[in-house]
């Protein structure tokens, strides 16, 4: 893989921090190091001691004083080494990426520890996409990723998708307008960028088969493009076994995934990492070092995130979703989601429903997002809302579903 094709010219011209390097170095050294250049204040002054956290299983996660100067100091871009540790045994056990095992830097397999994913996402778009370029991405789509995407000045291109997401053959019919023995020619406008979300899709709720996952990379191997795959909801899947992911075909480098912690440990504590070819991974990195320099090292420190993840993975997702709300059913359709918090529905009769949700709903004590501001163009008229199930009661969805078909019953 050439990645010097990917990036823009302000990415490409990401030097290293001079400083960050030395507080990576120093963090890597022994405790004999005595370090006079840094920059960094003096955690002796900082006024917290210790802290404890209870966590719901019973344990106590407890902070000394030596941990809680560490956590509270400047640390490295990518992350802390045990948690970036962590995380790479993490992917290797759920994803055992081919790029993993390459021995060479190009395409190799590498991480960096994100405030968020919405962080990492923000800053791989201000990576690869210049003003003018052709992105594709199956519209709806998550409202941040339109907000960080359509500042750049790019061309978004919409691929046809339905409840088990991008549709390959749509996307191959998108792609005819362009030659692949062309794509690398000076001038060429052929998308080198596709972004998807492949479970329990925001807004949609929509998962894609493993076959259309399989489909939508051999396009990307013909027209050499990148994928960004971008999962907050993976572990958030219903059914076991979780679905293989783009990253766990890998072979080419071509995958950049980003993961969050939001859903399953905290979204306040924002974390999440970024996953891709090394190449790729550090251009990310050099953005860290110019902007939030890293992710909190108190949050990354925090043993809670491992204790809590672990006990999230062997836990079961109820599921609320497949509960037949009668009030909706004569008013509405929608398709039960296998994954996420989701549900992408569509009001029969209402052409628009910015104004029912912007200016009716509230006065029914019902709140949902209108769907418009999950398209391209917002302002074309959509007659989808979505509605999140992950903060509510049954008893609770139920009343809102009443609420919401009164309210769409009185605006036919
Ligand atoms: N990507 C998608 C598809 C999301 O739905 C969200 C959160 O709503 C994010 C990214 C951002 O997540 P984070 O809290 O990890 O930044
Ligand atoms: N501006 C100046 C002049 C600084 O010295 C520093 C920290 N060394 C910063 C900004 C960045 O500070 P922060 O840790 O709050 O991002």
């Amino acid at each position: 893989m050439n990645y010097a094709r990917f990036l823009t010219a302000v990415s490409a011209a990401r030097k290293p921090s001079p400083i960050r390097i030395l507080t990576e170095l120093q963090q890597r050294s022994p405790p004999s190091l005595i370090s006079l250049a840094g920059g960094a204040p003096n955690p002796n002054t900082f006024p917290f001691q210790s802290a404890s956290i209870k966590v719901k299983n019973g344990q106590t996660v407890s902070f000394d004083e030596a941990a809680m100067k560490r956590a509270l100091q400047y640390s490295a871009s990518n992350g802390i080494p045990e948690l970036l540790t962590w995380m790479k045994n993490l992917q290797k056990n759920l994803h055992n990426p081919p790029t993993a095992s390459y021995t060479s830097e190009n395409g190799q397999m590498d991480m960096c520890v994100t405030t968020g994913s919405q962080e990492g996402l923000c800053k791989v778009f201000e990576m690869l996409v210049n003003p003018g370029d052709n992105v594709l991405l199956d519209a709806p789509t998550y409202s941040g990723t339109l907000a960080a995407l359509q500042p750049l000045g790019c061309n978004l291109i919409n691929v046809p998708s339905d409840q088990h997401g991008m549709i390959p053959a749509a996307l191959k019919e998108v792609l005819s307008r362009w030659d692949p023995s062309e794509v690398h020619k000076p001038g060429s406008t052929a998308p080198k960028v596709l972004y998807t979300i492949p479970n329990g899709g925001n807004p949609t709720g929509a998962s894609m088969t493993t076959q259309r996952k399989k489909e939508v990379y051999e396009l990307a191997r013909q027209y050499d493009m990148l994928i960004i795959e971008d999962d907050p909801y993976y572990f958030l899947q219903f059914d076991k076994p979780w679905a293989p992911t783009f990253l766990s075909m890998d072979v080419d480098g071509r995958i950049i995934r980003t993961d969050s912690f939001s859903k399953i440990l905290s979204s306040g504590l924002r974390i999440g990492f970024v996953t891709g070819p090394k190449p790729l991974v550090d251009r990310v990195v050099l953005h860290i070092q110019a902007s939030t320099m890293h992710t909190s090292t108190f949050t990354q420190v925090n043993k809670t995130f491992i204790l809590h993840l672990s006990l999230f993975l062997n836990k079961h997702f109820t599921c609320l979703v497949h509960m037949q709300s009668h009030f909706l059913l004569s008013v509405a359709e929608w398709h039960s989601p296998s994954a996420g918090m989701f549900l992408w529905i569509k009001l029969k009769g209402i052409a628009d429903t910015q104004q029912l949700i912007m200016q009716k709903a509230l006065e029914k004590e019902v709140l949902l997002v209108p769907g418009g501001v999950f398209m391209i163009n917002s302002s074309d008229p959509c007659p989808y809302v979505r509605a999140a199930f992950s903060l509510s009661t049954p008893e609770q969805i139920d009343e809102a579903f009443r609420r919401l078909s009164s309210l769409i019953k009185e605006a036919l």
